[in-house]
């Protein structure tokens, strides 16, 4: 059989070892020093528009940060997109305060911008308080509608938290997303643009503003001669080991996004002339870094063995590892995706193809079961028809036309 081709798999630069071994020889094994000052430098140098990056354990603990430096807490809302990933939401929580959903408009698939001002009013009207920050999300690394975001972000004097974990280097009329709002996240998962193992990033408006958020990344410490706590701090910031790996990793970020692009055009052209398989592609004036290149299918179009999708109960979890998954799910929830989205992915795994469905909208949670949410149906259609495709550089030519040959030979 011929190798497996993954979603998106990390790819080394080649000199990640070298960085790694300068943290061995000097003893710098903790989380500070050499490699974390020259990766927040390289970071700093990549986003431009003067601002100030902390290098973090996770893109999550960006998020939590963010939104603890908005002052966020216990009884607030925030506003958040619906069709995202949870480590946009789930630190919401974390803080005591209660998500609120919005969902996304159809050409970008990210937050909607009128339907945010909507739901800042409706806010208003029947809590008498301000949502406490919006946090809009580039999905699969797509720019969204980022300036009348921001637009009504200023006039409501609302700060904004920009979730570019998937948008790593995507940009927005030439600039780079997450350079836009209050705050920035990046992530460096082993999955995303490019990987520290696990690590993130947060990118600030000023270096205080930094400051701020490595104090709290460093059990908010006191300057004292001994240890004096005033308030709650995290211990979050990145290792200088695997911020080691992120310098070697810096220095392919932009062939990464260019391979990620050059693929997007190949799947683009390739079902351009297909009857119901739609590329999702990005909106001129807007690059998208296409961290996961995406399709949809049309509910008409069918797919061999339409029959065996959700024939039997999944075992593990999307992207979850052996152990870390709860079992024992049944095979259907009240939203899903569609029988020829589930059935193309069945056969493509079949075949040594890994894709996955689009992220399942937050507001369709059970774990959100009880949250405000302002919807329009976009997210939740787009989930039934949504499969996100092999992307990134270890995806190679000869492998995007395997996956899109399996895919036209497993139409009806
Ligand atoms: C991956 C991701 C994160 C969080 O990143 P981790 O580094 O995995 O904690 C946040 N938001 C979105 C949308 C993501 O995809």
């Amino acid at each position: 059989m011929d190798k497996r081709i993954y979603l998106c798999l990390a790819h080394m630069s080649g000199n990640e070892m070298q960085y790694i071994n300068e943290a061995f020889d000097t003893n710098w094994v903790v989380p500070m020093g050499p490699n974390v000052n020259a990766f927040e430098a390289d970071l700093e140098k990549f986003v431009g528009e003067g601002k100030s990056v902390v290098a973090l354990a996770s893109g999550t603990a960006a998020v939590h940060l963010a939104l603890l430096a908005c002052g966020v807490g216990p009884g607030d809302e925030v506003l958040v997109q619906s069709f995202t990933f949870c480590a946009s939401t789930h630190p919401i929580t974390y803080l005591g305060a209660k998500p609120v959903f919005v969902d996304s408009e159809p050409e970008t698939w990210n937050m909607d911008p009128q339907l945010l001002e909507e739901a800042i009013n409706d806010r208003i009207a029947k809590t008498g308080r301000k949502p406490k920050a919006i946090v809009p999300v580039y999905l699969y690394g797509m720019p969204g509608k980022i300036n009348e975001i921001m637009e009504i972000a200023h006039r409501y004097e609302i700060p904004v938290v920009e979730d570019a974990a998937e948008g790593m280097g995507s940009r927005y009329h030439g600039r780079v997303v997450g350079t836009f709002g209050d705050y920035g996240v990046l992530s460096f998962n082993g999955n995303k643009m490019i990987t520290t193992s696990g690590g993130g990033a947060l990118i600030c408006s000023s270096e205080e503003a930094k400051r701020k958020i490595m104090w709290y990344a460093t059990q908010a410490r006191e300057a004292y001669p001994y240890y004096q706590h005033e308030a709650i701090g995290y211990n979050y910031r990145l290792s200088n080991i695997c911020a080691g790996i992120g310098r070697g990793q810096m220095t392919v970020i932009n062939d990464h996004i260019a391979h990620h692009r050059r693929l997007a055009a190949f799947y683009k052209q390739a079902f351009a002339s297909v009857d119901g398989i739609t590329f999702h592609d990005e909106l001129s004036g807007m690059e998208s870094n296409f961290w996961l290149c995406t399709v949809t299918l049309d509910e008409k179009l069918h797919v061999k063995n339409e029959n065996l999708a959700y024939a039997h109960a999944i075992q593990g979890a999307v992207g979850g590892a052996a152990g870390v998954v709860r079992g024992g799910g049944s095979v259907h929830t009240d939203c899903e995706p569609n029988v020829n989205v589930e059935a193309m992915r069945i056969n493509l795994d079949k075949e040594g193809i890994e894709s996955r469905p689009l992220w399942k909208p937050m507001h369709k949670q059970p774990v959100y079961a009880g949250a405000t949410a302002y919807a329009n149906g976009v997210s939740e259609s787009l989930f039934k028809v949504g499969l996100c495709l092999p992307s990134g550089p270890m995806v190679t030519d000869d492998d995007a036309e395997r996956i899109v040959k399996a895919m036209l030979d497993n139409l009806e």
